[in-house]
């Protein structure tokens, strides 16, 4: 394949503001999530909020849609009492209003509006802020992850549901199906985009009941795998260490999913939701970077 043929012309990053949070979340910690959450006394250097965009011929796509400045700006945006609570010890947000989502595309040279596809990796807050502004944009996540925002309480499973279900929203809810690609042993499921096998939607469950990945490829580039909040950094990820929240079980083996993916794809880069070195894993495949280097 020469790069002509090549349907995706570009990939890029947007931070929607900056999350600080705990370092046994970042992890690993053998401790409880509850008693870390609610005995842990420090905080991260603010990490990153990133939303992927990829300029497809057949449509602009968003991975995860970031955080909403209204949950910096509205008092009521989080619930109160002790859902509250909880959501104030996990996180602390700092978003300036360049830093929306809509702000983000603009600087790309993109009008919100533009968004033909919003893939979710998950349903929890700082990947669903963009959803107020996606009206014209069908939004992708999987089934799973759907239904475990149906079940009783979803506030208490970090699903703002008043935030995620909005009116006239266009939801996809897939069902990852069996894919004929070899090369992307050992997933034997998963929902190519487009049908052209460059953006590949990837069940990687555990963080969430059903986080999904995706797999971007390009002819001449590394393929890169968003991996939403799988890992808080892809070489704790590489190394087979697991975040301090989430099922541990189906982490444990979606991350040796990811990493088996190597045998493959060599020079997989894994780009995080809360990546630190994100930015600079994504631009050491740039062309221009390669070229210099
Ligand atoms: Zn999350």
């Amino acid at each position: 394949m020469s790069s002509l043929t090549d349907p995706i012309t570009r990939v890029s990053m947007i931070s929607t503001g900056s999350v600080a949070i705990r370092p046994e979340h970042v992890g690993p910690t053998r401790k409880n999530t509850y008693v870390w959450l609610f005995t842990s006394k420090r905080w991260t250097e603010p990490r990153p909020i990133n939303t992927y965009v990829i300029e497809h011929r057949d449509g602009l796509v968003l991975f995860d849609t970031g955080q909403d400045r209204e949950s910096v700006t509205d008092p009521d945006y989080f619930p109160g009492g002790l859902n509250g609570l909880i959501y104030s010890r996990l996180a602390k947000f700092d978003i300036g209003p360049d830093e929306t989502l809509t702000a983000g595309l603009a600087k790309l040279g993109h009008r919100v509006e533009d968004v033909h596809t919003a893939v979710l990796s998950h349903l929890h807050q700082d990947h669903i802020g963009g959803l107020p502004q996606l009206g014209r944009a069908t939004i992708m996540i999987s089934r799973d992850e759907w239904d475990a925002l149906a079940k009783p309480l979803p506030e208490a499973r970090g699903f703002l549901r008043s935030h995620i279900d909005l009116p006239g929203l266009a939801w996809n809810r897939i069902t990852p199906e069996p894919l004929a690609d070899p090369t992307l042993a050992p997933f034997t499921d998963g929902h190519d985009l487009f049908g052209d096998g460059t953006i590949v939607l990837l069940p990687t469950p555990g963080h969430t009941p059903g986080s999904l990945s995706m797999l971007v490829r390009r002819p001449g580039n590394p393929p890169l795998l968003m991996v939403g909040d799988l890992t808080y950094d892809a070489d704790l990820l590489a190394a087979g260490k697991l975040p301090g929240a989430g099922d541990k079980t189906q982490m444990r083996d979606a991350v040796n999913k990811v990493n088996a993916l190597r045998q493959t794809m060599p020079n997989l880069v894994v780009l995080a939701a809360h990546d630190p070195a994100a930015a600079d894993r994504l631009a050491a495949t740039l062309p221009q970077r390669r070229a210099a280097a």
